[in-house]
């Protein structure tokens, strides 16, 4: 039999899990091969099929409820219509690793305990939120018992359901939190993470770009001292971009969503007066499962996509918005398959040959 993930559970929680309960020897292929370190799409995807979840659908219901992944994927292009790019089809994505730290907050412990007779590893404690969002007490990020840290070098996720120093987690002392932000930046990320709806990432820029410079603290305020550059100015200039790219039909390049984050939590006070101002910007907004199915095919000058049908077991592809210039890098002389042009031109030089594709996109499963 196996296990179910639980609600908010990480990715690797649930294999280690797995690994702990049945043994390593009982335990499926799936759990038993899965790497501790460099979790990259296939093994994200072999998991979801054990909870049924499959093909593009599965993998993405998998990172959208059980990774960190919509912190960055929630403010999405409203040309994009896939929900993780091309990575269902093996673009590389990191998507966790042992070395990530992971952290517990002690009365969602106890009180899973109490529930369920076993606690788990919760992904918004696994990542750099220092309080829980639904107890308002501080996580736990290093072992209440010996001070050792939940990643590579100190205990492994084990702990969680074994013991140290002869204690358990559920029975860790409980302090309360003070800082009113750090509950707020962990309620914002409840917000996101639990999201059911994509916003449209130019409506989030342009909405924080009026709020954050009508506040020059904010506006001067350094997200990220690698790159030394002013919130106000970041936000600006992704807002330019992504509306010079919507007017050609040109997917931007992918950007990181930490400075939005940031200035979402400098400008709000609460995560849904911030939904109702990107609301009225008027792009759609769209249910995130509809996504799930979509990934990215190929770009050229447009992007294409491919949505799985799994009715009728097949993928079915679609270029909503082709781009509106050439870049002339393209070979656009029409193509010959001997497989499926009966008629072929009559034409010197080399003649057409089968030829196996190198990447086929992967197939689709058909409900049954
Ligand atoms: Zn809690
Ligand atoms: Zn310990």
């Amino acid at each position: 039999m196996i296990l179910a993930i639980q609600p908010e559970e990480t990715v690797r929680s649930f294999v280690a899990r797995t690994l702990f309960i049945k043994g390593k020897h009982s335990s499926e292929e799936v759990f038993r091969k899965f790497p501790k370190n460099c979790i990259l799409s296939t093994d994200i995807l072999s998991i979801a099929g054990t909870q049924g979840w499959i093909g593009c659908y599965g993998f993405n219901k998998i990172l959208h409820k059980h990774t960190d992944y919509p912190l960055k994927e929630i403010f999405k292009n409203i040309q994009d219509i896939s929900y993780s790019r091309d990575e269902y089809i093996g673009r590389p994505n990191l998507y966790s690793s042992d070395s990530t730290q992971a952290g517990f907050c002690p009365v969602c412990v106890a009180e899973d305990v109490e529930r369920l007779g076993f606690s788990f590893w919760r992904r918004a404690h696994c990542c750099e939120l220092k309080v829980c969002a639904e107890h308002n007490v501080e996580l736990v990020k290093r072992c209440p018992y010996c001070d050792k840290p939940f990643r590579h070098g100190g205990h492994d996720l084990n702990v969680m359901w074994a013991t140290c120093e002869g204690q358990q987690f559920k029975d860790s002392s409980v302090m309360l939190n003070a800082d009113q932000f750090e509950l707020k930046k962990a309620q914002f990320f409840a917000e996101i993470l639990s999201a059911t709806y994509h916003l449209s990432e130019e409506a989030v820029l342009a909405v924080l770009n009026e709020k954050v410079h009508q506040n020059d603290k904010l506006k001067l305020k350094i997200w990220n001292s690698r790159y030394n550059q002013p919130l106000g100015y970041t936000i600006k200039r992704r807002l330019e971009i992504v509306q010079e790219a919507r007017s050609r039909n040109r997917l931007p390049h992918g950007e990181t969503t930490d400075f939005i984050i940031q200035a979402i939590l400098g400008v709000y006070e609460r995560f849904a007066d911030f939904v109702i101002d990107v609301k009225s910007y008027g792009d759609e907004v769209r249910p995130v499962e509809t996504l799930w199915s979509t990934y990215i095919a190929g770009h050229q000058e447009s992007t294409h996509f491919v949505e799985e049908n799994y009715d009728q077991g097949l993928g079915v592809w679609c270029c909503p918005f082709p781009a509106r210039d050439f870049l002339r890098m393209w070979d656009w002389r029409p193509v010959y398959y001997p497989c499926c042009s009966f008629e072929r031109p009559k034409r010197k030089g080399p003649q057409p040959r089968p030829e196996l594709v190198k990447k086929a996109p992967p197939g689709v499963y058909r409900r049954k």
